[in-house]
């Protein structure tokens, strides 16, 4: 996947579209990831040791397709290049000013 837990992503597609946040959890097998405050869905919860339990709003995963990282360096939203280091290691970096975004 482009993009990993932690990062901050624009959302390009759906409901959210224009939306910003960190990656909460990244699920690589379904290539999805959960966004903070992106695609809430609202859930029935039974009352637990740690909640009081009725209807709590929770993010939802959306697929990682729909998302853009934010490059750290120049602020917008970049599909992933990669480069090698000196030392031969494999980075992710910014289509846009060139970036190491690891
Ligand atoms: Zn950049």
């Amino acid at each position: 996947m482009h993009v990993k837990k932690g990062d901050l992503v624009r959302v390009i597609a759906g409901s959210d579209k224009g939306k910003e946040g960190h990656i909460l959890t990244a699920i690589p097998k379904q290539n999805r990831v959960i966004v903070e405050k992106v695609n809430m869905v609202k859930r029935h919860e039974r009352a637990s040791l740690n909640s009081a339990g009725g209807i709590i709003s929770k993010e939802a995963p959306i697929h990682v397709s729909n998302v853009l990282k934010v490059c750290t360096s120049c602020k917008k939203p970049t599909r992933i290049a990669h480069k090698f280091l000196d030392n031969g290691k494999k980075v992710r970096a910014c289509k846009h000013c060139g970036a190491s975004l690891d």
